[in-house]
């Protein structure tokens, strides 16, 4: 834990780290507080494409904590980057939400219902067999394929839903083309958040609920780990992975000890 309180750097999960839903979790209150107090650098970083840093910004102060919009990196901010970065002023055709849409714009990339470069899919309500099909069409002729995020499922209030790649499969399915996922694990969204943070990978912890994202990319980019027992995790469902976060604790607020 000492080791821990003296990273320089902290990339933070958001779902069933910092709230479920919108609910706050204990000690989070706390856990930002000190981050304030020990002039640490911290990043809010989640998968879900569908808010502006705005809106989360905003979400947070709606729950009591103020925390700066700079401190708000989403996959949908990640595959803009990415997406200006491989091709300047492509043309994308998008199903996805405000956050999505905004990242896009602000990058330079436009949007193209006749022959764009891409096809950016995010999380959306507004999924339906009419854009699947455009969707498809666009990839056989030629679209790249791009995912915002690798997450089959989230939770929700009202239970398990399908998320980003739930999305993707049917085209991919159809076109027999692979989508690229930008959001966690992909090594490129982790760092890009050091880069914001101006940390080494060496100084900095990713704390996070889930095994299969947030552990599996702090591993992969050699960030200290750890694991929330706050959102999906259970020290159970832990030992099904074949590898381990360094530390397992009960929530963030276990981090600033005792004040
Ligand atoms: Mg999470």
């Amino acid at each position: 834990m000492d080791q821990l309180r003296k990273a320089k750097g902290f990339i933070c999960d958001m779902d069933g780290v910092i709230y479920h839903g919108n609910q706050i979790l204990p000690g989070v209150k706390e856990f930002v507080d000190w981050l304030y107090r020990e002039n640490k650098e911290f990043l809010f970083l989640t998968n879900n494409s569908g808010k502006t840093p705005r809106e989360l910004q905003q979400k947070l102060a709606r729950m009591g904590l103020k925390v700066d919009e700079h401190h708000f990196y989403t996959s949908a901010l990640a595959t803009a980057n990415f997406i200006a970065r491989q091709k300047p002023g492509a043309h994308a055709f998008v199903i996805g939400e405000p956050g999505l849409f905004n990242a896009l714009y602000e990058k330079g990339i436009t949007l193209d219902d006749t022959d764009p470069d891409y096809v950016v899919i995010g999380e959306s309500s507004s999924y339906n067999y009419d854009n699947i099909c455009r969707a498809v069409h666009y990839v056989q002729n030629g679209a790249r394929l791009i995912g915002t995020n690798y997450d089959l499922t989230g939770p929700t209030e009202q239970g398990i839903m399908p998320a980003c790649r739930a999305f993707v499969k049917p085209i991919e399915l159809v076109t027999g083309k692979e989508a690229y996922y930008i959001g966690k694990p992909n090594p490129l969204m982790m760092r890009t958040g050091l880069n914001m943070l101006g940390v080494h990978s060496n100084e900095a912890a990713i704390i996070g609920d889930r095994m299969d994202t947030d552990i599996v990319a702090g591993i992969e980019c050699g960030l200290d780990t750890v694991l929330v027992l706050s959102g999906v995790s259970t020290r159970e469902t832990v030992d099904s992975f074949p590898y381990r976060p360094r530390l397992i604790l009960n929530g963030v607020g276990d981090i600033p000890g005792q004040a």
